[in-house]
Formats: C-alpha cells, structure tokens, sequence
C-alpha cells in the first residue's frame, strides 16, 4: 500500500471526522439524558426551533440519520445542505478572509482610479 505523501486540509478533515464518529454518536446518546440548556424549554416548557440542534448534529456526526432528523429536522437539514454546497464547491468555507487585499484585486482597482 501507498500512501500519499502529503494530505489536503479536506483530507485530513474528513479523516478527523470519522475517526471520532463512534464518540460523537456516544456524546449525543449521552445527551439525551442531560437536562436542557434551553432557557425557554426550561421556563415555559416549550421547545424552540433549535431544540435538539446540538444532539441532531452529534447524531450526524455519528453517522445516525434517522436519529438526527428525531432529534432536530431543521438543524439536520440545514447541515445535510451546507455540506452539500461545500461539497460542490459552493460554499467555500477555506477562502482567505481578507482576499480584498490579493494582488488582482489591488490592480484592478489600480486601473479603476
Ligand atoms: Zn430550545
């Protein structure tokens, strides 16, 4: 077997995230017999739309689908298209933050003024 010399930053994400799946999937059934943290659950009794959003997560993480959509659907959902848009290169959460300072973008507003 060969092995790459050297792994992208995706690679070795991706690597990170199923390697700790089991304890992800550990810390969200875990979850489920903690108190909640919601202050309106806690006071009214009622959940709000992001309640279970931490344990659908860990659910997903923990390769648990079905779980996680029992637990939040919004906050599946909203994950689930993230990833896809980050998989198809839409979301590019890599990009530098100050990409107004690369050197195209300091020409062409060289040749704007
Ligand atoms: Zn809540």
């Amino acid at each position: 077997m060969v092995l790459k010399e050297s792994f992208s930053k995706i690679e070795w994400g991706l690597a990170g995230l199923v390697l700790t799946s089991p304890l992800a999937l550990r810390f969200a059934q875990y979850l489920e017999h903690q108190p909640t943290l919601c202050p309106l659950q806690r006071f009214a009794g009622v959940p709000c739309p992001s309640c279970g959003g931490t344990r659908a997560a860990f659910y997903l993480w923990g390769a648990d689908p079905i779980q996680a959509l029992k637990s939040n659907a919004g906050v599946t959902l909203l994950i689930v298209t993230l990833a896809g848009l980050f998989a198809a290169g839409k979301l590019n959460v890599f990009a530098e933050s100050n990409a107004h300072f690369s050197d195209t973008h300091l020409a062409s507003r060289r040749v704007a003024r």
